[in-house]
């Protein structure tokens, strides 16, 4: 039920243990532990780097927890359509979890709708007086999903991320990870969105910030559509699979293209940039220069390139977006929440990505409501394990979803 504040005199910020800690973020690597002359304690200080870009944690600065009261609220949320069955059937389930406590791993295929499935756990968290948070790996996920349901709710929003501060009483909080270091138990309901995309580093340390933000009988909810195989395993039994889209047709399945460098350097992809006007073709590449060079050497397509590194990234996400360009040379930075309708998707030297990786770049296709029978290829200069793994795992979502009633 408590916030975390500047200023007080209980909680002091790194203490010794085994080692050095700190009791702000809960870190507990030594390399982030740096100690200097403080003037104004005219003593050594050991402080965080951990957590610097949000306070100055050390061993002669303390905090204080100050109390929120739980306030149920109406909480109802405007939605113009109606779920689908599958959708119906996870928002049940996670309710179910709201009211008992525990925790799911909702496995969701790309597209599936998940956002709409968890409208009704927040109300009915809300309802019951349980505070809420949505925690996302990045800042632009976290934006975006923000703005997603500041449309679907009308209660206050907390949002919080990097230079960010609370606005409202923390009832209703969209954060990034980091910032949940704020709240010792205090969510009655946490729901993870895209766990897989968190960095891995960050694993044991997410697991201790949400225990630590949660109360003792939270509902946690992880969501994604490509769990990590350590998730998988541990939640094999807490696990909710959602093979379906929400349009109900199947995910399409990917196609394998052997070409090699020098094919590829010698213009032998042009007759796959032939292709219908009016759709879009998103590359992957995982490697800048290489794309460069396959930028110029297929120039006559007019390809655009973006990266994650690239200035004008913004800029060139917005033009693509709003479909300037019929053909986008990019790395992974539009391997998520990238949705195009007439899109076709090829992955240049597909046997250097996880089988993750490859599911969510195919997942890019056929998003809209309006079908599109659109092509995934993986290029490659031999078929790998984890191209496999990805098909098979495509495939066995479809069978699932048919089975389950939930295709057309
Ligand atoms: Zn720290």
């Amino acid at each position: 039920m408590s916030l975390i504040a500047e200023e007080g005199q209980e909680l002091r910020g790194v203490i010794k243990r085994k080692g050095y800690y700190c009791q702000y973020c809960m870190n507990d690597d030594q390399q982030l532990f740096h100690h200097h002359f403080h003037h104004r304690f005219g003593k050594e200080v050991v402080y965080c780097r951990a957590c610097i870009r949000m306070t100055y944690s050390s061993t002669e600065t303390y905090y204080n927890l100050v109390e929120i009261k739980n306030l149920p609220e109406q909480a109802d949320y405007q939605l113009d359509f109606e779920l689908t069955a599958q959708q119906q059937f996870a928002s049940r389930e996670i309710v179910e979890v709201v009211k008992t406590g525990g925790r799911r791993l909702v496995h969701a295929v790309t597209g599936a709708g998940k956002t709409e499935m968890i409208l009704e756990g927040i109300r009915t968290a809300r309802q019951e007086g349980l505070n809420v948070a949505i925690v996302s790996p990045r800042v632009d996920v976290v934006k975006e999903v923000a703005l997603r349901m500041k449309d679907y709710f009308s209660c206050d929003i907390d949002v919080l991320y990097q230079g960010e501060t609370i606005l409202y009483d923390s009832r209703f909080v969209i954060s990034t990870v980091q910032q949940l270091v704020k709240y010792h138990h205090h969510f009655g309901l946490v729901i993870v969105d895209e766990v897989d995309a968190f960095p891995l580093p960050m694993d044991k340390r997410l697991q201790q910030l949400i225990k630590r933000a949660a109360t003792l009988h939270s509902a946690l909810i992880y969501l994604t559509a490509t769990p990590p195989a350590r998730l998988k395993k541990e939640m094999r039994e807490e696990t909710l699979v959602l093979p379906a889209r929400y349009h109900r047709r199947p995910l399409p399945v990917p196609t394998y293209q052997y070409m090699s460098r020098q094919q590829m350097r010698k213009g032998k992809m042009k007759r796959y940039f032939e292709r219908d006007a009016g759709s879009f073709l998103l590359v992957f590449f995982n490697d800048i220069k290489e794309m460069e060079e396959a930028a110029e050497i297929y120039k006559e397509y007019k390809p655009v390139t973006v990266y994650a590194a690239d200035v004008s990234r913004h800029d060139k996400v917005a033009a693509i977006r709003s479909g300037a360009y019929p053909v986008i040379f990019t790395t992974t930075i539009l391997e998520r929440g990238f949705t195009m309708a007439s899109l076709d998707v090829f992955v240049v030297d597909a046997g250097n990505y996880s089988a993750e990786c490859l599911v969510q770049m195919a997942g890019r296709v056929d998003r809209k409501s309006v079908p599109y029978k659109g092509q995934v290829i993986f290029f490659h200069e031999g078929v790998t394990r984890s191209m496999m793994q990805a098909v098979k795992e495509i495939k066995e979502m479809n069978r699932l979803a048919r089975m389950k009633g939930w295709l057309d």
